[in-house]
């Protein structure tokens, strides 16, 4: 670990979702003693992913949604402050939460998430949006046998809440102005094929944009650009998120859709880090854009950590998300839109995998479904820059975890 000069006597992280629980259980692992300060309105650090699927399946309580047990904060010596931080002045070292309590911290580090985009028509004060575990709970009484869900949006967010609803009995209709959703995250295959299943499931899927939704005697209809109508119970609107960079920017912090950070976290005031959805990374004269998954939210809380202290954050790790629906679980590495070619292995179902090679003959990216072992191979090969081959990679008898070990 490289230099350790600098040792802040205090840090306040504001905000306890991944990113920010990440980087306050890194502060305490590389050793940092001082006074460590977690804010956030829901108190107890909380994630996200199960929202969309066990939690609103109902099958996982509240107390699965925990980032650690509640004895993890006392024995850590961090301190929950349950509260909204409504400025930071990081000059002074202080953020003033809401109702007007002042706490003071050499460092602040801002890990602030976002919310949920909410589509910019007349009526959008009709649907609903989910980021948070009270969004769940607004939604889940909308699903059921007899109920009728639109959504708007067939990402992942709005792939996964169309599965966990149609599994409950809802009638689901999921709408999106391309055919295929998710080409560039997995493929043009992969996508197509996870598409697919939602029609199996008993999903409707619709390709239009909507324009509007409007009250209906019984519920609400979305309107499309083509003039049809989709009458719902209730409608979700699942069109991603805006970072939260409001504290930053009222403190004269660079910001450019996400808060300016380096790979250390490190913003435009050296008193200030950020890390996770609201940030954007500039490295190498690069500015990135900004990473919506959590895996990357939880690295770059590791990192500002190390930035904290005046260390080397671990090495950037190639790019993971997953996604669960309709029994199934998909994941990808590494980047599926890059320049290149496709290589498959296996037919659509569990064990398929879909690479993405570059014109060097190394790896750029791999997505598949239920192929985990595959999958974590495929990222160290993209990370070592290893040359593969395309029979090698469609061969689904040659494991790809042998390559990684293999001499270049
Ligand atoms: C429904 C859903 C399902 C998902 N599923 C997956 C998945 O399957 N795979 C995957 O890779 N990713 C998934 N994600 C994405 C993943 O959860 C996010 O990338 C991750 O939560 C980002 O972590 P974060 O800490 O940056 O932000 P968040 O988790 O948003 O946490 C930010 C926290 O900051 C708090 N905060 C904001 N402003 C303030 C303030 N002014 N004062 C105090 N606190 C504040 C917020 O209340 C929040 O608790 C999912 C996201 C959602 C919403």
């Amino acid at each position: 670990m490289a230099d350790t000069a600098f040792r802040p006597g205090s840090v306040a992280i504001i905000g306890a979702g991944p990113a920010g629980f990440s980087a306050a259980a890194e502060l305490r692992q590389r050793g940092y003693a001082g006074s460590l300060t977690l804010v956030d309105p829901a108190g107890q650090p909380h994630d996200r992913p199960p929202l969309s699927k066990a939690y609103l399946a109902g099958t996982l309580e509240t107390s699965g949604l925990a980032l650690a047990a509640p004895d993890w904060f006392s024995a850590n010596a961090v301190e929950l402050v349950t509260g909204t931080a409504l400025a930071i002045d990081p000059g002074a070292g202080t953020l003033t939460l809401a109702g007007g309590t002042v706490l003071q911290a050499d460092i602040l580090l801002l890990a602030t998430g976002g919310a949920a985009r909410t589509p910019r028509f007349p009526g959008t004060a009709r649907v609903q949006t989910l980021r948070t575990k009270s969004d769940a709970d607004a939604l889940r009484p909308q699903l059921g046998a007899g109920k009728r869900l639109a959504i708007i949006g067939a990402g992942l967010i709005g792939a996964e809440v169309a599965s966990t609803a149609a599994a409950l009995g809802t009638a689901v209709v999921l709408i999106d102005p391309v055919p295929v959703p998710l080409v560039p995250a997995v493929g043009q295959e992969l996508a197509a094929y996870l598409h697919s299943m939602h029609a199996e499931a008993g999903i409707k899927t619709i390709t239009g944009l909507p324009v509007d939704v409007l009250s209906g005697p019984k519920g609400s209809t979305v309107l499309l650009d083509d003039g049809s109508l989709i009458d719902a119970d209730a409608v979700l609107a699942a069109v991603g998120m805006v970072p939260e960079t409001r504290l930053a920017e009222d403190a004269g912090i660079a910001v450019d859709d996400g808060v300016l950070v380096d790979a250390a976290g490190r913003t435009s005031h050296p008193r200030v880090f950020a890390a996770g959805d609201s940030v954007r990374r500039r490295t190498g004269g690069v500015l990135a854009r900004r990473s919506e998954h959590w895996d990357s939210a939880v690295r770059s809380g590791r990192a500002a950590a190390a930035g904290i202290l005046g260390e080397e954050p671990e090495p950037d790790a190639v790019p993971w998300f997953w996604t669960d629906r309709h029994g199934v679980h998909a994941e990808a590495v590494g980047a599926m839109a890059a320049e290149g070619e496709t290589v498959e292995r296996g037919a659509p179902g569990p064990g398929y995998v879909v690479f993405r090679t570059a014109p060097d003959g190394t790896l750029a990216g791999a997505a598949g479904i239920d192929a985990g072992n595959t999958l974590r191979a495929a990222r160290r090969l993209i990370a070592l820059k290893k040359p593969v081959s395309k029979d090698q990679l469609s061969d689904p008898q040659t494991d790809l975890r042998r390559l990684v070990r293999s001499r270049p």
